[in-house]
């Protein structure tokens, strides 16, 4: 568990993080989303202690971050960054074994463990072991960070911004790993990022900052449904294009984000209600039936539904199923 209490940065006069108080819970996949400038990075660099606090604490399993041997500490927690530092003239092998190596694993352990790793993001290991990682595509590249900030088995992961450089398609691939090894390895992950519909995909919790302060945290339901305040609805409004109230619910069901069967259901809405009215009255019920003037249609969306809904990236000529 991470406990941030109070903690503040400073450069000069400047606050550029702010009375910021808030527990990240072991095995927690925890989003930091905000505009650029909002303090993000510094709050992340300031766990393994990058960037010093200028007040509060930090705890990590009720230790000071100060009073842990800091050698000790970065070990324990694996950091991915948008522009990973890979050595190019190392092979991928030596690039994962790089913390295991000065942590002195055995070399079957070693072995094993880059195995196991490569697998688990898809990448056939009697391939790629030995590659030179400048031969690596961009996506192979990123890969290969994930798992490397993973290789020595540390307890807490930070990630800053790691897929934002990669195309969407590549992109989208490494965030459903990355959910996998998350669940498969059970890790404290920490992870920054600045576009909302990634938060939604990956994150438990989402911790909405702006000018160094938190101004919203809860799971994406929690945020898309009760924004706490109008920074949070704006900030949802421009990064989800879907939050808009022009659409209606007709358009979620153009794009097959309802169930035909099997889902209780407790309210009704008609399908040229807009998106905005849904997302009220499924703060209210876990899911809604749809009805169209007089007729009863056979369809029901849920919460899930509608989640989902407004972190995809519809264009109007795609089809999307869910
Ligand atoms: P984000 O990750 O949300 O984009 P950062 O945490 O990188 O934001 O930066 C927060 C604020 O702190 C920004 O206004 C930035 O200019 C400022 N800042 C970051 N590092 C320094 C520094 N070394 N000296 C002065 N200001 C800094």
């Amino acid at each position: 568990m991470i406990r941030f209490d109070k903690v503040y940065k400073r450069y000069g006069d400047t606050d550029v993080v702010e009375d910021f108080s808030l527990e990240i819970e072991k095995g927690e996949f925890f989003v930091l989303i905000g505009p650029s400038g909002s303090g993000k990075t510094t709050t992340l660099k300031m766990i393994n202690q990058l960037i010093d606090l200028s007040d509060g604490t930090i705890l990590i399993e009720d230790k000071r971050i100060s009073d842990y041997d800091l050698q000790e500490l970065r070990w324990n927690i694996g950091y991915v960054l948008q522009q990973i530092a890979l050595f190019p003239n190392m092979t991928v092998e030596e690039n994962i074994l790089i913390v295991p190596e000065m942590k002195k694993w055995s070399k079957e352990d070693m072995k094993n463990r880059v195995t196991e790793l490569l697998e688990t993001v898809s990448l056939d290991p009697e391939k790629y072991r030995n590659r030179q990682v400048s031969e690596l595509s961009g996506g192979e590249q990123q890969r290969i960070g994930v798992i490397r900030a993973l290789a020595a088995d540390p307890d807490v992961i930070l990630m800053d911004e790691p897929f934002s450089a990669l195309d969407p398609i590549t992109r989208s691939n490494l965030q459903r790993d990355v959910v996998e090894l998350q669940h498969k390895f059970k890790k404290t992950v920490v992870f920054v990022t600045h576009d909302m519909q990634e938060a939604i995909n990956l994150g438990d919790r989402i911790c909405v900052m702006n000018k160094g302060k938190i101004e919203q945290v809860g799971t994406a339901e929690e945020i898309l449904k009760h924004p706490a305040n109008d920074f949070v609805k704006e900030f949802l409004q421009t990064g989800l294009p879907h939050y808009k109230e022009e659409k209606t619910v007709q358009h979620l069901i153009e794009h097959n984000f309802f169930s035909t069967e099997g889902v209780l259901f407790t309210a009704t809405i008609d399908s040229s209600a807009s998106v905005n009215e849904l997302i009220l009255l499924l703060a209210d019920h876990s899911s809604v039936k749809i009805i169209n003037g007089d007729t009863t249609d056979e369809k029901i969306i849920t919460r899930d539904h509608l989640v989902h809904y407004l972190a995809s990236d519809l264009k109007a000529d795609k089809e999307v199923t869910v």
